[in-house]
This record gives C-alpha cells, sequence and structure tokens, in this order.
C-alpha cells in the first residue's frame, strides 16, 4: 500500500459526499449532530412544528418517553418491520454491488 492510498479513499469518500442531494446531506449532518426535530429535541426546544399538537418528548408510535433521532431510525420496536426491511434492502444493494464487481474482476482475469 502506498503510504498516500488513504488518502485516494479520503477523496473517494468526498466525492460521494459531494453527490449527494443537499437535501440528503442537511438530514445525514442534522442527525449526526442530533439537530434533527425528534421528540425529545422538540420538547427540549420547547418548539413544536405543529402548533395544534401539544409537545411532548414521547415516541408518536410505541410511547417511548424519550423520543431521540436514534429511537425513530432504529429503535422503536413498533417500526421495527419498517427497520428490518430497510435493512434488508440496503444489504441487497451491498450484494448486488459485489457480486457486479466479483463477476467484472473474474472476467477481466480470464475467469468465467
Ligand atoms: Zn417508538
Amino acid at each position: 500500500m502506498r503510504e498516500t492510498e488513504h488518502l485516494d479513499m479520503d477523496a473517494t469518500w468526498l466525492s460521494v459526499l459531494h453527490d449527494l442531494p443537499t437535501a440528503v446531506l442537511r438530514f445525514g449532518s442534522k442527525g449526526l449532530l442530533n439537530c434533527l426535530p425528534s421528540p425529545n429535541n422538540v420538547a427540549r426546544w420547547k418548539k413544536s412544528p405543529n402548533p395544534n399538537r401539544q409537545i411532548s418528548a414521547k415516541c408518536l408510535i410505541c410511547e417511548a418517553p424519550n423520543c431521540t433521532t436514534a429511537h425513530i431510525l432504529s429503535n422503536c420496536p413498533a417500526a421495527m418491520d419498517r427497520i428490518l426491511g430497510r435493512h434488508n434492502n440496503i444489504l441487497t444493494v451491498f450484494t448486488d454491488f459485489v457480486r457486479m464487481s466479483l463477476l467484472t474482476h473474474l472476467s477481466m482475469i480470464g475467469v468465467s
């Protein structure tokens, strides 16, 4: 491995980030910084996006008392079917990519 090879990999990740739609990048950044309007943040900020709804940190689906972004995206027990489906869809994308990469590589070196 060349001494600067890790910089090439960083450049690849940076190009992936720069190719993301602005809304996706904004959502990801806010999620990483815990700045999305999850119920616990809305309760902490005392600012509801819906003035007709009472401010509460509870999960709207399972009524867990402290609904964080992590709870919504990966821990809500009432949404496990949706979470598992999303997880499996991502794995399908990865396995398809690995399968196509292997087939391309094998054909390039003359193995069929
Ligand atoms: Zn929940």
